[in-house]
């Protein structure tokens, strides 16, 4: 076949399986956001059918046939760069499955989903020794699949490849060590600075159809298209891609804590409008959508923190906030405001965590990974070394399991390697504000304006419209014209801290 045709039958192939995810990706969304209960059982069913369904074509001979074809160096340079990335991107998945034996996957699948119930026990009892014998089989079936993919050294690397392609743990390593470094002299700075900002209003009751009329008006003035989404509401906030023309988004409403409802709702927006803003040309292709779990989260992390936590956003916003509000802000300056929602303490639970003391939650539990797969650390340690770990970054330990090793449920769905990227995409976050200075040196009054739209453009510009097309570290490379680097954050954390608590003074 000429390789112009095998191109075209790759293609046509790969598209049907984005087609399935994408009847996925709907199925669970309406699981999460309200299907009748006594439906569930099955859709979860056909979730599964659907899902067994990628797995083959993405696993079988005939995908085999259009690697071995596209991969071959002979028709290379004869191919797109959207080609050559999609079938580098299909061959990964091709490996990563493949070289696992079947009855391997099976059970591993299994275990899974027993672990994800299991935990929701464990945790509502904080008692650690009900998951303990789950996460041991877990962590043998991770390691095992390390070694079929044929890793020697560094095996936690393989698990960081997952979620951030090109890292490594000590590249990781270096950008923690220095990120510690600059943090926790603020944390404790702030402990005895005795500097609290006045914060009660933050508690005072905002009724949930206020908090939802004020969140979708942020949402449209940040420049997320409700015409290629919408905005529901479930337990824990999340953002899901079907296609570029139609990314959803929730979020949760708590009367006593509107502000979290707020920033979460920025947060996923922030998500959103990354995946709205993916080039039209890579839809039907495994390209359509965010190029790693850490760039991902730059984009939220940029809208909930640079943009939503800045004093130039409430400035434009704060008076439009007091309309929705029952009178609680109408003797709070907007200084003071400001410094309440971004007041850091150390806290026990990671997603409540305040920006400033939220990498040193990661820490915790990515020193905890790497010694499970390259050190000696075993499941039955975990709680101890938690704790040990809990008490060294941020000076505090927990009372019980429940606010310590068991509150995350990624380790129970076996998502060893994922929780770094959570910290880089900050670190990303503050070296794309950095570039973006440098053409945009007005970011603040823009903000102030209320215009978004010229600080969405850049991140088009420079990422959005990419989706999976270029890897985490061209993305960075070429947006900001260096590698991972921690100084950013750091200056901006350490200027912003010093300012709201006062510390120079
Ligand atoms: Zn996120």
């Amino acid at each position: 076949m000429p390789i112009e045709e095998t191109v075209k039958a790759y293609y046509r192939y790969v598209k049907k399986i984005m087609d399935f995810n994408e009847a996925i990706a709907l199925a669970e969304w309406d699981m999460r956001t309200g299907a009748p209960k006594k439906g569930i059982a099955q859709r979860s069913e056909v979730v599964g059918t659907l899902a067994d369904e990628v797995f083959k074509r993405s696993v079988s001979a005939e995908m085999k046939q259009y690697i071995d074809a596209l991969t071959d160096p002979a028709v290379q340079n004869k191919l797109s760069q959207a080609t050559r990335r999609m079938i580098e991107k299909s061959k990964k998945t091709y490996d990563h499955y493949v070289k696992i034996p079947t009855e391997e996957n099976q059970a591993y699948t299994v275990l899974q989903s027993q672990a994800q119930s299991v935990w929701e026990d464990a945790k509502a009892k904080g008692d650690f020794s009900l998951l303990r014998p789950y996460l041991e089989k877990m962590v043998d079936f991770k390691r095992h699949f390390i070694q079929y993919w044929g890793v020697e050294t560094n095996k936690y690397d393989a698990l960081l490849d997952l979620y951030e392609p090109g890292l490594t743990a000590d590249t990781i390593d270096r950008i923690f060590d220095q990120l510690r470094r600059g943090i926790v002299p603020l944390v404790q700075a702030i402990a005895s600075s005795g500097n609290r900002p006045e914060s009660g209003f933050l508690a005072v009751r905002f009724p949930a159809e206020k908090q939802k009329a004020f969140c979708l008006h942020i949402l449209r003035e940040n420049g997320y298209d409700f015409a290629a989404g919408r905005l529901d509401e479930t337990e824990h906030p999340f953002e899901t891609t079907l296609n570029p023309g139609d990314v959803r988004v929730t979020t949760h409403y708590r009367e006593n804590d509107f502000i979290a409802a707020v920033l979460g709702t920025i947060h996923e927006g922030g998500h959103a409008i990354y995946e709205q803003h993916i080039s039209r040309d890579l839809v039907g292709t495994p390209l359509c959508e965010g190029t790693s779990m850490g760039i991902h989260e730059s984009q939220s992390l940029f809208f909930e923190n640079f943009i939503g936590r800045s004093k130039a956003f409430w400035e434009y916003h704060y008076e439009e906030l007091k309309r929705y509000a029952s009178g609680q802000f109408d003797n709070v300056s907007l200084d003071n405001f400001y410094r309440a929602i971004n007041q850091s303490h150390p806290s026990f639970i990671r997603t409540q965590a305040d920006e400033l003391t939220y990498p040193l939650h990661i820490m915790v539990r990515y020193d905890i990974e790497k010694a499970l797969f390259d050190g000696d650390l075993e499941v039955a340690d975990l709680p101890g070394v938690w704790n040990e770990k809990m008490k060294e970054y941020l000076g505090i330990e927990p009372k019980n399991d429940r606010e310590g090793v068991l509150q995350d449920i990624h380790w129970p769905s076996g998502d060893f390697g994922y929780f770094p990227s959570y910290a880089l995409g900050y670190v990303y976050a503050a070296q794309f504000k950095h570039a973006m200075l440098r053409e945009l040196p007005d970011f603040d009054e823009h903000v102030r304006r209320g215009d978004i739209a010229a600080i969405t453009d850049w991140l088009s510009l420079h990422i959005h419209r990419f989706g999976s097309l270029k890897k985490p570290l061209e993305i960075l490379n070429d947006a900001t014209g260096e590698g991972p680097n921690p100084d950013y954050l750091i200056r901006y954390l350490t200027e912003k801290y010093s300012d709201i608590y006062r510390l120079n003074h």
